[in-house]
């Protein structure tokens, strides 16, 4: 829940785990769960190493309304306070990000946190409308070998029309280089994607399963490209408060005086965390290990400064440079944007190694 009102004073990162069943494939394989979650503790043990976090979801109650309700629907508040935010799914190939996240087709694409965060922006327009007029954008992105790529481009669905006939607020032809850019005042924007302006929920609907299934189709080895890339929905909402500027109940909070405000939320379904493996004779591969590995190490390293007060009040440098993700989400992590990242595990014995590493990070976090 966090104090205060604003996004400011209660910093800035906060670390979940999401311990996933053993999937079909695992009980198969024959493989044991080796992952304890300690009832009505934040806390998860492999082995001898114990690690506490700000929440840990096993697979008893219902992780995917509890890691909502208790991560994320903090963000979607403060996206209407006009505070950025930036949620992360973190963890190796298999060990549930896209379906914590909804990003994907197959499964939990009704019960990822996408969805759920579509449905709560629209409940709240809904009884915000009286005091307000809201405009949604959506872009969906990839980044593959520290390379950004639409997934919303209607060229991209070798069909002449936009995405279902919605507006869209970029040019699209001739496909121009998507560019990161930083505005005088530190806001981060992308040149060159679809901003595809939304107006119901089906609507935003269209464009995630859009740009999913651009995503699962773009390359003939769909496992691994999805598995090596980082793909980012990101809404913005921006509202213009009617004559009356005082929302009902609200009156105190000094960030609401402004008429205008305009906040983005980025959904992250990270590249898949484990090492290149047997890097092979194909030169190519590894290449794209290397890069990936910049994304992550530099979303590491960023968020181990953001996270370290010590740090902090030294006015140590945050590496946002030093890769295309950190960039990208410059203006949303850290200052008085709010990050929650969610550490996905496998409780498979075989995978426990994987597992430990995906703890690890995560705790540099804190
Ligand atoms: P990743 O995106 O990290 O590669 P996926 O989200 O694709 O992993 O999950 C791998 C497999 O595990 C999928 O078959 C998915 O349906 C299943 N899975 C992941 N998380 C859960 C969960 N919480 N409950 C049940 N099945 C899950
Ligand atoms: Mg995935």
């Amino acid at each position: 829940a966090g104090g205060g009102g604003g996004g400011g004073e209660d910093c800035c990162v906060k670390v979940a785990v999401h311990v996933r069943p053993l999937i079909a494939d695992e009980k198969l394989q024959g493989c044991k769960d080796c992952v304890t979650v300690v009832p009505g503790n934040p806390q998860v043990q492999i082995g001898a190493h114990s690690f506490t976090f700000d929440h840990v979801y096993g697979s008893t109650g219902s992780p995917a309304s509890s890691i909502f309700e208790e991560c994320i629907a903090p963000l979607v508040d403060g996206l209407f306070q006009g505070y950025n935010a930036t949620v992360l799914a973190y963890g190796q190939t298999g060990s549930g990000k896209t379906y914590t996240m909804g990003t994907g087709f197959k499964d939990g694409f009704q019960t990822g946190i996408i969805p759920h965060v579509m449905d709560t922006i629209f409940s709240k327009i809904e009884t915000l409308k009286q005091q307000a007029e809201f405009q949604l954008q959506v872009s969906f992105i990839e980044i593959l070998k520290e390379e950004v790529r639409d997934l919303l481009d209607p060229s991209s669905l070798n069909k002449p029309e936009t995405p279902n006939g919605h507006a869209t607020k970029a040019p699209v032809p001739g496909k121009p280089p998507v560019q990161i850019r930083e505005s005088s005042d530190g806001v981060i924007t992308l040149a060159g994607t679809t901003e595809v302006i939304v107006r119901s929920l089906k609507e935003m609907t269209a464009c995630l399963e859009q740009g999913s299934l651009i995503r699962a189709t773009g390359s003939t080895n769909m496992n691994n490209q999805s598995s090596r890339s980082h793909a980012i929905f990101t809404i913005t909402v921006e509202q213009m408060r009617k004559l009356n500027p005082i929302f009902p109940g609200e009156a105190a909070s000094e960030t609401l005086n402004e008429d205008y405000l305009c906040a983005k939320l980025h959904l992250v379904d990270l590249a898949g965390s484990e090492r290149a493996k047997r890097t092979g004779s194909d030169g190519m591969r590894f290449k794209e290990g290397v890069h990936i590995n910049r994304g992550l190490l530099a979303l590491g390293n960023v968020i181990s400064a953001l996270g370290d007060e010590k740090k902090r009040k030294e006015g140590v440098h945050v590496p946002y440079r030093d890769s295309k993700l950190t960039r990208l989400l410059q203006d949303s992590l850290g200052g008085n944007s709010r990050t929650v990242m969610i550490a996905c595990i496998s409780p498979a014995d075989i995978n426990a190694e994987e597992s430990l590493n995906t703890l690890k990070y995560a705790n540099r976090a804190r």
